[in-house]
């Protein structure tokens, strides 16, 4: 069977870390999380991770160019074409979604998921969840960034018609239930 190559979006709160495991589970793709691999980096001491280090701590997003180079050297690896992928925290922007079909070329993407929650809800748990930075201040200024930098990306794969929307409501077996039916039909585009 053809490898699935997909893409995850949803909001902090979504449940997004929880259903990623499951789909990797399930369709035996590989993970692909570009904070992970910024976070390597930056462990490792690399070049790469000196220069990203001040930007991800200030908060701010790693340049396209940066983030683009470091997606497309791990997609060309010969576990990642064989197996497949979930991309987790990537494409951020517009030039990182274009630069991310040009990549793949005529193999293309299998189906762009996007778990959705409404915003009261993710508000909710994330109160309730009660980590230190899970301020009332701190949850709304990270949902904003999210509709502010990730809802355009997402706009934009919804206008190649690559965009599955799962509710991401009820319980988390509910929820992989759909994930699963809805990446199983998906052919791709
Ligand atoms: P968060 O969702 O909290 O931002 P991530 O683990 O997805 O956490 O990313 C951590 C940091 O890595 C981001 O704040 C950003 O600096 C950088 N980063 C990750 N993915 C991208 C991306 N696609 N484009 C630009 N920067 C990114």
């Amino acid at each position: 069977m053809e490898p699935k190559r997909l893409v995850i979006f949803g909001r902090q709160g979504a449940g997004k870390g929880t259903q990623c495991d499951r789909i990797v589970e399930n369709f035996k793709v590989i993970h692909l999380s570009t904070g992970d691999m910024f976070r390597a980096a930056v462990a490792a001491g690399t070049e790469l991770g000196q220069q990203v280090a001040p930007i991800m701590e200030s908060g701010g997003l790693v340049s396209d160019e940066m983030t683009i180079a470091i997606v497309r050297e791990r997609l060309a690896q010969a576990d990642v074409v064989e197996n497949g992928f979930v991309l987790d925290g990537f494409p951020r922007t517009p030039g990182q979604a274009e630069a991310l079909l040009e990549m793949l070329g005529d193999r293309g993407l299998t189906a762009v998921v996007h778990l959705d929650v409404p915003l009261a809800e993710v508000t909710a748990r994330m109160k309730a969840r009660g980590r230190a930075d899970d301020t009332d201040e701190g949850i709304a200024k990270r949902l904003a960034l999210y509709d502010q930098e990730t809802v355009p990306t997402i706009d934009w794969f919804s206008d190649r018609g690559l965009v599955l929307t799962v509710d991401g409501l009820g319980s988390e077996a509910e929820v992989t239930e759909r994930l699963i039916k809805a990446i199983s039909s998906a052919s791709g585009g």
